[in-house]
């Protein structure tokens, strides 16, 4: 058995190879890449996710799966086989159950809606997406018959991305976190001008920013040699060959210095669960997250709970005066929290404060979830979208472009990943009410900079265990909880109500 563990092994460090690379292009092709480059990436990228596809289906990987899943197991649930045969065993079944004619269909159909898309929010017209959003709903309402389900075809959806959640879950989820969140988005508006995010606003010079977001992710504990920050139009992180290679990308926008300093947190959050996956982890299916919720409790974790907080205000007043001289120097501690957490309504998900923005991911669920299960039709979206931003928001689009449009995931094809965000910041906000419990002089340590046993939890808890375990499984070692909804309301409600006065 060890041999054929041996040979599983190989076969699974060549998938990962594979992977790798295509990370590096990847990641190139956000970063360096001449815009005429585009479309030989393109065909390079589709043979290499080609051949690993195949690597993992073909069957002799599936043989040596079903030989070594017992014997695996059998060292005992904890034990580094008996993960790894789990988690490749996943990756099998669910990539063997699709069939290739729906593979190329779904591909051929994501690259024509998302040039659709493209087009379509360029002019602002719902009316050129939406035959592609009806072919992609249909694909994927495909996908799930294929991949099979007990109750929803949206559960087998949402397995991709965040294994184990399901839609029934979802909706008591969000209409917890809609009854808790509505009033106090409509106190916070009804006092808008009590905090101002004027210190913020200005002219920041491009390269000190980027300065002073590399020193914060320095301070994070990001390893530069096992890591880079580098400029692309939309931040995202990735891990490139193991974790002494994860590397971060951010953005600056002149007048508005948080577009730069807090998307550099969250990418930076991202980039410390990968450099915390175990050495011994690499090229195998355990380095990698348990899920993209978990993964984005990470980011959300450093970016809102750690970053927006008064201790770490005060800790970052002096580096914001250092990179910016002159411009920080009448402000105190208490201005720079306040102008980091000014909560306004908008209609843009990503420019979403922490109070409003999962109530643009509960919008989107119950449309996706509408539209895969036809109850919806597709030329009422844009209706309903505007219907549903009305309600919670009390704010109407004035166009598709800054509503249905502005997101990229129905271009690219994917239904069921908007509530991996949600997911997160409920994590987030589990994870940070037990390490408060763990490290009572934690606020202090903040001030003072002293992040290392912050992260040192995380590492413990959560980076080091990989894709060991389910989500909720790691959620429940790492914070002795099922996955809640009240931790993070009252995180809201907490802060929000001492900072607007309600
Ligand atoms: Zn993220």
């Amino acid at each position: 058995m060890e041999n054929k563990f041996e040979e599983l092994r190989k076969r699974c460090e060549e998938m990962a190879a594979l992977g790798s690379a295509g990370a590096l292009l990847g990641w190139d092709q956000n970063v360096y890449m001449p815009p005429k480059g585009a479309q030989a990436r393109g065909r390079t990228l589709a043979v290499i996710s080609e051949l690993a596809h195949h690597k993992l289906t073909c069957r002799e990987t599936g043989t040596l799966i079903a030989d070594l899943y017992d014997w695996a197991q059998a060292k005992g649930y904890d034990s580094f086989e008996a993960a790894f045969l789990r988690a490749i065993k996943r990756d099998y079944d669910q990539e063997v159950k699709i069939p290739a004619e729906l593979v190329k269909e779904l591909s051929l159909a994501t690259t024509a809606s998302f040039e659709a898309w493209h087009k379509a929010r360029k002019a602002s017209d719902f009316a050129m997406f939406a035959p592609h959003l009806e072919k992609v709903a249909e694909l994927n309402l495909r996908k799930a018959e294929a991949l099979g389900y007990d109750k929803s075809p949206y559960d087998a959806l949402l397995d991709l991305y965040d294994a184990g959640m399901r839609r029934e879950k979802l909706d008591g989820i969000f209409a917890e976190l809609a009854a808790g969140l509505t009033p106090v988005i409509k106190a916070i508006n009804e006092r808008a001008d009590k905090v101002s995010s004027a210190p913020f606003k200005g002219d920041f010079a491009p390269a000190a920013q980027l300065g002073l977001a590399l020193e914060i992710a320095r301070a994070l504990g990001y390893d530069l040699e096992a890591g880079r920050q580098d400029l692309a139009a939309h931040p995202f992180s990735s891990g490139i060959l193991s974790p002494d290679d994860v590397r971060i990308t951010t953005r600056t926008q002149a007048d508005w210095l948080p577009a730069c300093v807090y998307a550099s947190i969250h990418e930076t959050g991202h980039a410390l669960y990968e450099q915390g996956f175990p050495g011994e982890f690499a090229f195998t299916p355990l380095a990698s997250a348990a899920s993209l919720g978990v993964h984005e409790s990470q980011s959300r974790f450093w970016e809102n709970l750690i970053g927006r907080s008064r201790p770490f205000a005060a800790w970052a007043l002096p580096l914001y005066r250092k990179h910016f001289p002159g411009k920080f120097d009448s402000l105190t501690p208490e201005d720079i929290y306040r102008a980091a957490n000014r909560s306004e309504a908008s209609l843009i998900r990503v420019e979403a404060d922490e109070v409003t923005y999962n109530l643009h991911i509960a919008l989107r669920y119950e449309i996706e979830t509408q539209l895969l299960d036809r109850s919806l039709k597709i030329k009422d979206a844009p209706e309903l979208w505007n219907a549903k931003m009305k309600e919670y928001f009390g704010i109407t689009p004035s166009n598709d472009a800054e509503g249905i449009l502005q997101d990229v995931h129905w271009g690219y094809g994917m239904i069921g990943y908007f509530p991996s965000y949600t997911i997160g910041n409920l994590i987030s906000a589990q994870l940070y009410a037990a390490i408060r419990k763990d490290l009572p002089g934690m606020d202090a340590m903040i001030e003072k900079g002293e992040f290392a046993p912050l992260l040192a939890w995380l590492r413990r808890k959560v980076h080091a265990q990989g894709r060991k375990y389910q989500p909720e499984e790691l959620l429940d070692r790492a914070a002795g909880q099922k996955l809640s909804v009240k931790p993070f309301v009252e995180y809201i409600r907490t802060k929000y109500s001492a900072l607007y006065g309600f």
